[in-house]
């Protein structure tokens, strides 16, 4: 159901520990793990701790200090993957991909001579 946020999802286990990841950054505001299924080496997720079910629905004031995370975050990666870019994705509703619905950035490095088609 569009608009609902249900605590009871992956990210929620995951931030609490009871479902085990692969963490390279975590503090009070927010945690970032590698993916699962990773689209490029180094792809990893910036999850927020507070609830919400999308940028939709997230409450501004968690959202700045979320947003300076993935900033230094995604610098990070750039540098320890050696990386050419960064490309940053957020899907908000299954219309636009989202597959788990508690609010999460994409990292995802790129690489010098291996073409995106998105
Ligand atoms: P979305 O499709 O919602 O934008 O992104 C969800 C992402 O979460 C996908 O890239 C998927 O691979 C990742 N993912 C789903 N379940 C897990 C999990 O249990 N552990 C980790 N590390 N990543 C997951």
């Amino acid at each position: 159901m569009a608009g609902h946020y249900d605590p009871n999802n992956i990210f929620t286990k995951i931030i609490a520990g009871d479902i085990p990841s692969h963490k390279v950054f975590e503090d009070d505001v927010c945690i970032s793990i590698m993916d699962i299924m990773p689209e490029s080496r180094g792809h990893v997720l910036v999850i927020p701790k507070q609830g919400s079910r999308n940028l939709i629905d997230a409450d501004p004031e968690v959202l700045g200090d979320v947003m300076k995370r993935v900033q230094s975050i995604a610098v990070a990666v750039k540098k320890a993957m050696h990386a050419d870019g960064i490309l940053l994705r957020q899907s908000s509703e299954e219309v636009a991909g989202q597959t788990v619905y508690h609010l999460h950035f994409h990292i995802i490095p790129c690489y010098a001579g291996q073409r995106r088609n998105r």
